[in-house]
């Protein structure tokens, strides 16, 4: 038996993606700074459901359940979203 983990897998995908995408063309005048992309991923989980698994035999499922096209645009969709109103109002001093 392997150890038991405690992750939320949608906090995974959110928070690859959002390094990802703001190091893409479009958002290169978006600060990249630490703060700002735990600060967009806060703001992207607190609008999507939590999956909290407890196995890594659940967080691989997980994940193959939370690939399927409809949910990774949903996923990319808020991550838009909170890198645009992040990029508003940053809770840093430049
Ligand atoms: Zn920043």
């Amino acid at each position: 038996m392997t150890k038991p983990i405690l992750v939320n897998v949608t906090e995974e995908i959110v928070q690859g993606l959002v390094r990802f995408i703001l190091h893409g063309s479009e958002y290169q005048t978006f600060c990249h700074c630490e703060f700002c992309q735990m600060d967009i991923a806060a703001d992207v989980l607190n609008h999507l459901p939590t999956v909290y698994v407890s196995t890594s035999t659940a967080r691989e499922e997980a994940f193959q359940l939370l690939k399927t096209p409809e949910k990774m645009e949903r996923i990319n969709k808020q991550i838009i979203l909170s890198v645009h109103n992040v990029g508003k109002r940053p809770h840093h001093k430049i």
